[in-house]
């Protein structure tokens, strides 16, 4: 008997959770053990921190420019966050999926209510730091951030963790392997649900 051909359809995966939950390095070890994930790049007007790179960690535009784009509707969502605009690129999105790919989109609590609306088989997976201690040490410990950013970071990371409950899952970051375990544990068994094969 021949084997059964299913075909599985791709998804999004939107990790969210306050700046400082980890969310960068969650996706990035992730990505490193699954190799059909990919990462969409996004597109804001923050300017570079530290050692960030163009292309790579965002696509910095001036305010300007991300305007032109949003208004070409170059854009699957976006957001303003801490009075910088950011936004997903949709064509990159829309490309990766049709290759099969399942594509992580590390976005606010704004932009995941936008992608659960506009992609109703997204899976939103919610990262929370062990607590507010440790979120205001890491917050602390980017040396690139002054005092006056940290405090509007952490007043902004009380209002994400208010998202929570619009998430389908929730992982505690205290352990980066057993959070990085977890969250490919999710996309492992979302793949594999039976709406999303086709024999
Ligand atoms: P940061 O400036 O610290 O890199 O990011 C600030 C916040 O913006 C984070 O919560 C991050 O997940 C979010 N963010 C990054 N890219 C996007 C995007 O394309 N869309 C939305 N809605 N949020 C984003």
């Amino acid at each position: 008997m021949p084997p059964f051909d299913v075909v599985r359809k791709s998804f999004l995966v939107v990790v969210s959770g306050p700046s400082g939950a980890g969310k960068s390095t969650v996706v990035d070890r992730m990505l490193e053990r699954s190799s059909r994930l990919v990462a969409s790049v996004s597109v804001t007007t923050r300017p570079p921190r530290g050692d960030e790179r163009d292309g790579v960690d965002y696509f910095f535009v001036s305010r300007e420019e991300f305007e032109r784009r949003r208004e070409s509707g170059a854009f699957l969502e976006w957001a303003e966050v801490h009075g910088n605009l950011y936004g997903t690129p949709g064509a990159f999105v829309a490309r990766m999926l049709d290759e099969g790919m399942n594509v992580v989109l590390e976005i606010d609590v704004q932009g995941g209510m936008l992608v659960r609306d506009s992609h109703p088989e997204a899976v939103l997976i919610f990262l929370m730091p062990p607590g507010f201690e440790a979120l205001r040490e890491r917050l602390r410990g980017r040396a690139t951030d002054d005092a006056e950013v940290i405090g509007r970071r952490l007043e902004n990371a009380r209002r994400e963790i208010s998202y929570y409950g619009r998430y389908d899952y929730i992982v505690v970051n205290d352990e980066i392997d057993r959070c990085v375990d977890d969250c490919l544990a999710i996309v492992r068994a979302e793949a594999l649900r039976r709406e999303r094969a086709s024999i």
